[in-house]
């Protein structure tokens, strides 16, 4: 089976397993698994949060850990046009202590937050924390990574690159601004955002978790297309410009490679433009941006000044 997804070793790995698996698995590539359900769709996705790689628990309260997992999960069902019914929650840990209970009330008051509730889960020891969320939710109109054509507009909803610049400023052992941190550890699922789209024309859309420069491959590859974005037209989070000076980054630069803001891609026909924007605004209460267009040329092109870039996660092709 061919999974249609952008480069990375990453995605090579994907694509070896799904060949492995040949016609014993089916659908794969999307944010979402896709069950026929009466007039509707059944819609399931997973997602792991494991500490050191995702997070470190010096930077999060257990409440925080458990929230941050939960939303990750679900910002797949907001990329599905699925309205969330219900979480399972797999817990792996050292110890069995207090924290358990608090990392599970953050999961509660995401769940809570996306109109569903927790339905199961389980518990194991283990090496070191890890929260496994298995969502479910229903669409009357799934929306995957296929059905974007040359000439259709590249959409963004709310701003990047918040998560990375408090990464950054962790990382060189600060601490983040406060609108950064805020932005790595309570992100919000574009539940209202996703449906809104799939019922206003969108013809593909995805949740940015692993950074545009990289997940913008993806997409033109779902789509069979290429991609143009112009770097200046990005919406950058208020907390980038002060972090990728540290970082001795263009903000542009860092807001298009930071990942985890799990805002949506989105592929609108040419005929969305700003009226349109602004009544995705209004009945949305988040910002949607156009920052490219996708092309009948193979590739992923990133400008910047003009010039084409080569950004992490992302094959330049031309
Ligand atoms: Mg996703």
């Amino acid at each position: 089976m061919q999974v249609l997804l952008g480069p990375g070793t990453e995605f090579d790995r994907i694509r070896a397993i799904a060949a492995r698996l040949g016609d014993r698995a089916s659908g794969l590539g999307d944010d979402c698994a896709t069950i026929p359900d009466g007039p509707g769709f059944l819609m399931v996705s997973t997602d792991t949060s494991v500490e050191e790689v995702h997070f470190k628990r010096t930077w999060l309260e257990p409440e925080e850990i458990g929230w941050r997992a939960a939303m990750a999960a679900f910002s797949d069902l907001a990329a599905g046009a699925a309205r969330p019914i219900g979480l399972l929650a797999a817990l792996t840990s050292p110890d069995h202590g207090e924290d358990l209970v608090r990392i599970m009330d953050g999961v509660g008051d995401a769940v809570r937050g996306c109109g569903a509730v927790v339905m199961g889960g389980n518990l194991s020891r283990g090496p070191v924390l890890s929260l496994t969320s298995t969502v479910i939710g229903r669409a009357p109109r799934p929306m995957g990574r296929s059905g974007g054509m040359p000439g259709d507009g590249i959409w963004v909803t709310g701003s990047l690159g918040g998560a990375r610049a408090a990464l950054v400023a962790w990382n060189a052992g600060r601490i983040p601004s406060r609108s950064a941190r805020e932005a790595f550890a309570r992100p919000v699922a574009r539940i209202e955002a996703g449906v809104w789209l799939a019922t206003h024309r969108a013809h593909a859309q995805m949740d940015i978790s692993d950074g545009l420069a990289g997940d913008l491959g993806h997409l033109a590859a779902g789509c069979g297309t290429g991609a143009t974005v112009v770097l200046e037209n990005l919406p950058i989070h208020t907390a980038v410009p002060g972090s990728a000076e540290l970082a001795g980054q263009a903000p542009e630069v860092m807001a298009a490679e930071g990942g985890e803001d799990f805002e949506l891609l989105v592929a609108l026909p040419p005929t969305f433009g700003s009226p349109e924007a602004d009544r995705f605004r209004a009945e949305c209460g988040l910002p949607i941006t156009r920052i490219g267009t996708l092309t009948t040329e193979p590739g992923v092109r990133l400008l910047l000044d003009g010039h084409p870039m080569t950004l992490r996660g992302h094959d330049h092709f031309g």
